[in-house]
């Protein structure tokens, strides 16, 4: 194998997702998001089972306060701590009636606040992107349940992550849906059983485009995802097949699964979430509509498969599953973030924070959608692999690939 493993995997196998007997007391990160809003659908379905003890937001105050007045209206948070991350929007928090009763300091303290408040159990991080780490850090070291949809905390600072959970005895509980899949299937299998896992993607709403077409691909052809709805920058990685790229280097951090060991088939349809495949030949699938409040809902509660109202898979309607091999000249991005799992360290930071700028771009309208592996690509070619020992080396890799990728974006 050429790839370095890491020390431990982070997701325990041979060990089970352990339920947390109701009410599993919850602090979201990212409440207002598109992870966090579908994780209040579901306590509001079952507020006996999920209780809001601390939400927070970037700026959007006035969701904020409609989300935390629907909770207390079936009981399923009574006065929870709030973190406004924007300086103005936390100052129209602090005149809220709702929001301003427990609100904790603006900027990232208030967020680690939440992140480590005391008395919870479970700590749901629904942030996106590097903005993610510095919270699932803190909440590993508080030795919490993280219910992880935040992939890019594992992309950057897998090791440190690792460590983090291990000094605080955390567990971590993937939320991504080909995460959760895969640890639905691995649940009380020992290592050694394991010979590769195969995670399934859509191939995004350009699956079938050609060089012409991708390259004139507006910002609105690649936010219509044909079967997930998700936030901005997801969606468009969805499109490039770098959120494939981020979700390979996700499940070797998590299932310690070496490089050559982890294999991407397109799926279109969505509704095989991945598979692990054992030595014996054995292929074990979970199945399911594509709807992220079930893999979130395992996360949280455990592995009892409470009740959900949501679309049931009609296999006779379906009549068959369809599945391709990825095209990684059309869509580098797979490759670009394999070549810098293998490398480690500096390199998935460099990767990881050169794809946010170029998306961002993207999103602005000021770079076409092929220039995004461009720039990347770029980017690391300027970047010395090196090891990451702590947070702070991380977060000054992390600022310098960005601005080596805004070198690469014209300005306006
Ligand atoms: P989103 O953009 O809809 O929501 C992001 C949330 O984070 C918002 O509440 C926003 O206020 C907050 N936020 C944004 N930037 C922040 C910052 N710098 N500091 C603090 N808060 C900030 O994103 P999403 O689609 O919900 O995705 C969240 C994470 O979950 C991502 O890592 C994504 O890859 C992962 N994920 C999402 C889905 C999905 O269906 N949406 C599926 C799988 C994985
Ligand atoms: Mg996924």
């Amino acid at each position: 194998m050429t790839s370095r493993e890491p020390a431990l995997p982070l997701y325990h196998l041979g060990g089970r997702c352990r339920s947390i007997p109701g009410p599993v007391r919850t602090v979201l990160l990212g409440a207002t998001g598109s992870i966090g809003t579908q994780t209040v659908d579901l306590a509001l379905q079952h507020p006996g089972e999920i209780r809001l003890e601390g939400l927070t937001t970037r700026s959007r105050v006035a969701d904020l306060a409609v989300l935390v007045k629907r909770l207390e209206d079936v009981g399923a948070a009574d006065r929870p701590w709030i973190s406004v991350l924007d300086i103005d929007a936390h100052a129209a928090a602090a005149a809220d009636p709702i929001l301003s009763r427990r609100l904790l300091p603006p900027g990232e303290d208030g967020l680690l606040a939440a992140a480590g408040l005391e008395g919870v159990d479970c700590v749901v991080n629904g942030l996106v992107g590097a903005a993610g780490l510095a919270p699932t850090l803190v909440a590993a070291e508080r030795g919490r349940r993280l219910a992880l949809a935040n992939k890019e905390s594992l992309v950057i600072g897998g090791g440190l992550v690792a460590e983090a959970v291990r000094r605080g005895g955390a567990e971590v509980i993937p939320v991504d849906s080909e995460h959760s899949a895969l640890a639905q299937c691995l649940c009380g299998r020992s290592p050694e059983e394991l010979e590769s896992l195969i995670l399934t993607a859509s191939g995004g709403p350009c699956r079938d485009w050609d060089a012409v077409q991708l390259a004139n691909a507006s910002r609105a052809d690649v936010l219509a995802h044909p079967t997930w709805e998700m936030g901005p920058k997801i969606t468009v990685d969805s499109a490039t097949l770098m959120n494939k790229g981020l979700e390979v280097i996700e499940a070797h951090v998590l299932f310690g699964v070496a490089y050559d060991a982890i294999d991407v088939v397109v799926h279109p349809g969505s509704v095989v979430h991945s598979l692990a495949v054992f030595r014996d030949g054995a292929m074990m699938a979970q199945l399911g509509a594509p709807d992220m409040r079930v893999p979130l809902l395992y996360a949280i509660t455990g592995e009892r498969h409470l009740p959900l109202a949501t679309d049931r898979i009609d296999l006779k309607a379906l009549g068959a599953l369809r599945f391709a091999a990825p095209d990684e000249e059309r869509f580098p991005c797979l490759r670009l973030a394999r070549d810098a799992g293998r490398a480690g360290g500096r390199m998935t930071i460099a990767l990881n924070a050169a794809n946010e700028e170029a998306v961002a771009a993207f999103l602005a309208d000021r770079v076409g959608f092929l220039d995004i592996p461009r720039i990347i690509a770029s980017t690391l070619d300027s970047t010395e692999p090196a090891d990451v020992s702590d947070l702070e080396t991380a977060l000054a890799y992390d600022r310098e690939a960005r601005r080596l990728a805004k070198e690469r974006i014209p300005t306006l």
